[in-house]
């Protein structure tokens, strides 16, 4: 996988709401790595715009680069960063609650041939047993940590190399955000991805990352390994709220 840089992002909405200010950060192939922050700090806007979500009359990337390897992300279209291995599970899930599961998840796998759709499902499963028995199920029907790990699958689906998860244990009872952590920290080394995680649960995020942002009113207060940032008292006790 080509690694992802971030370099010096400023990201405006609507002219004049500077939602990033001047962000660096690198995503190596393989690697966990999370960006912490209280609400409003800039967390989603980022992954917004690396996936090419955010529209020119809604956000702007003003200055700055983001790459994926030699691509230049900011001037490539979303469907197209999806094909380069970006896939984005974005705040809230946005299932198609009125389908299946497994018509969710086929979903993901949109861009792909019949057979290697059918190989990806299989490897979903395998990925969350939990999923098998309610595949024919309505996804609006299924508990919320379900509803994650269809989220999730749908993006595995598309054989990501970079998997983006944005507060993936917002609402979830604590049984099934361990559950689906569990999997968040072998999908480096089974599938060979490397995961971007914003979450609010910094102890949680940091358990499974390697290295982590902090951002503080867009900008990135501190950066360090994940045991430096979990056990740095300063950072426990004014950012993270794990004092
Ligand atoms: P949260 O966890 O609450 O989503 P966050 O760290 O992800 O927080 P962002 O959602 O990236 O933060 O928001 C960063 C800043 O940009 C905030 O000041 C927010 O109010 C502003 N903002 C976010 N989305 C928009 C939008 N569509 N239009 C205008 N301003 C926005």
């Amino acid at each position: 996988m080509p690694k992802l840089t971030v370099t010096n992002a400023q990201i405006f909405y609507d002219d004049s709401i500077e939602a990033v200010r001047d962000v660096s950060f690198m995503v190596p192939p393989g690697k966990v790595i999370t960006i912490l922050g209280a609400n409003g700090s800039g967390k989603s806007t980022l992954l917004k715009a690396i996936s090419g979500i955010l529209k020119p009359e809604k956000g702007a990337l003003v200055a700055g680069s983001i790459q994926f390897g030699d691509e230049d992300l900011s001037v490539t279209p979303s469907d197209e960063i999806v094909r380069q291995g970006i896939v984005h599970v974005p705040e809230g899930r946005r299932l198609f609650v009125n389908l299946t599961v497994e018509e969710n998840l086929i979903m993901g796998g949109a861009t792909r041939s019949r057979a290697d759709r059918a190989q990806s499902l299989e490897r979903v499963y395998t990925v969350f047993p939990d999923l098998v028995d309610h595949r024919q199920r309505i996804a609006g029907y299924l508990s919320g940590g379900q509803q994650q790990m269809v989220a999730i699958g749908r993006a595995l689906m598309s054989h990501p190399s970079l998997l983006m998860l944005d507060e993936p244990s917002l609402g979830l009872a604590p049984k099934i955000v361990e559950q689906i952590f569990e999997v968040i920290a072998r999908l480096p080394a089974e599938q060979g991805i490397a995961i971007l995680l914003v979450e609010q649960n910094a102890s949680l995020a940091l358990s499974v990352a390697d290295y982590g942002y902090v951002l503080e009113r867009g900008r990135v207060a501190f950066d360090g390994t994940a045991e430096a940032l979990a056990s740095s008292s300063e950072i426990q006790e004014f950012y993270l709220g794990m004092s």
